[in-house]
């Protein structure tokens, strides 16, 4: 577990520090430009800036979960019909983070594995872990459960469907 999550106990999101971000910023992971308050995924944009003497060249939040395992949703997904449809869905899930990302770029899948019998997505934010098993159960059905820690840091969600 990270200590960040134990740290405090606020609504905080530890890895929003666009405060102190000084504008235009690009991320060296994704090429995410930061400007006018807002992070965008605009390829032509970031070019544009990348020639900007006064760009800043730093880590997205996105990023910075990514590279230090810091996931906000987790979801688990589990079930015979699963595994039987597990292209599908992958492919559900996959989509829907590309619509996501759309809107907001840093809500992304940092991690989609099988463990044993279960299918995990660990996700950047908290809200793209429900939305991707709100799709999942309206799509295929089964049995969604949202739940949230305390603090309001970290989202899990489980879905099961056996036949
Ligand atoms: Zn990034």
């Amino acid at each position: 577990m990270s200590g960040k999550r134990d740290r405090t106990i606020t609504n905080e999101d530890p890895y929003h520090p666009e405060e102190g971000l000084k504008e235009p910023a690009i991320c060296d992971g994704c090429g995410a430009l930061y400007r006018n308050r807002r992070w965008q995924l605009d390829a032509q944009a970031a070019e544009v800036e990348s020639a900007n003497p006064e760009v800043s060249r730093v880590s997205c939040p996105a990023c910075q979960k990514i590279a230090e395992k810091y996931p906000e949703g987790v979801v688990t997904l589990r079930g015979a019909y699963l595994w039987e449809h597990e292209e599908e869905i992958r492919n559900i899930l996959r989509n829907e983070e590309s619509r996501a990302m759309s809107q907001n770029p840093l809500q992304r899948i940092m991690r989609m594995e099988r463990e044993g019998d279960e299918l995990i997505i660990e996700t950047t934010e908290q809200k793209l872990a429900e939305r991707l098993g709100k799709v999942l159960h309206r799509a295929h059905q089964g049995a969604l459960s949202v739940t949230w820690s305390d603090d309001h840091r970290l989202c899990r969600v489980g879905w099961e469907r056996l036949l």
